[in-house]
């Protein structure tokens, strides 16, 4: 078995959670990576870590399901002795519209993915510490709100935001510290599945920064909220929103 410390990664197959995953595998995690359905890119992640002499991981499980949650950790305890970093990272959106167009499939669906799903993997993960660090990728929608667009998807990283603060008070005598990045136009697949692909690009001129975001930009902010460095600091945020 390796002695190295494991990272566990929701969404880890693509976007934000895979720069994640590559980046932690460079600093000798590791590495698990959880995806729901794109098994390709989740296996593709492992492969390029794998090539560092890394030991990666996949396992297939919609996080807001209670009981595949419970069976992804189960099945994290037969490869890994050791839970040292969760990042909770999987969330989805929908195409925008106003509250008026919403109904409470669609807004219970986002809750219980970005909401339910990462306070279950917290529970999961924080059995299994003994001392270490959850992160939390919110968004900068927790501050904007993101009206006519995602009031749905912006609300979920708002109750984000209140559970990396309750939470770092809830297991702090545990020393594990918890804390959250709020991501802002970073260029992923995810705006594709908000229904405008372009949206970076459409916005990036608003942003005192004046450019779209990398997923690796993200992903340093991760690591670094995750690792040493950062011992003292837990219920704390970082934005990496371009100055927004
Ligand atoms: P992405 O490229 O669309 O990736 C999302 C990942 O989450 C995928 O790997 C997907 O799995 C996984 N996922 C979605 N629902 C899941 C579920 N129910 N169970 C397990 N995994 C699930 O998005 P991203 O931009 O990298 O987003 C990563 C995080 O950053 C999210 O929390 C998002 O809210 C946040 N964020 C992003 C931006 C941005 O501008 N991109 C801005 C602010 C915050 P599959 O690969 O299997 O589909």
């Amino acid at each position: 078995m390796s002695s190295n410390p494991v990272v566990f990664i929701t969404g880890g197959g693509r976007g934000i959670g895979a720069a994640t995953a590559k980046l932690f595998a460079k600093h000798g995690y590791d590495v698990c990576i959880n995806y729901k359905s794109d098994q390709h890119s989740a296996l593709q992640v492992a492969k390029e870590i794998e090539k560092l002499g890394i030991k990666a991981f996949t396992i297939q499980a919609d996080v807001a399901d209670e009981q595949q949650v419970k069976a992804m950790f189960a099945k994290l305890d037969t490869w890994a002795p050791r839970l040292d970093v969760l990042v909770n990272n999987a969330a989805m959106m929908m195409p925008q519209m106003p509250l008026l167009e919403m109904d409470a499939k669609r807004i219970n669906a986002i809750l219980s993915c970005n909401v339910t799903g990462a306070f279950l993997c917290a529970r999961e993960a924080i059995k299994r510490m003994n001392k270490g660090s959850i992160v939390n990728v919110s968004s900068g929608a927790s501050r904007t709100g993101s009206p006519n667009e995602y009031l749905d998807y912006a609300a979920s990283k708002g109750a984000l935001d209140t559970f990396t603060i309750g939470l770092a008070k809830e297991v702090a005598s545990k020393a594990i510290r918890v804390n959250a990045v709020r991501p802002g136009l970073i260029y992923t697949d995810m705006h594709r599945d908000g229904g405008e692909a372009n949206r970076v690009n459409r916005l990036k001129s608003k942003l005192p920064l004046g450019r779209g975001g990398e997923a690796d930009e993200v992903a340093s902010a991760i690591y670094f909220l995750a690792s040493e460095q950062a011992s003292f600091t837990t219920g704390s945020f970082i934005d990496v929103s371009g100055g927004l």
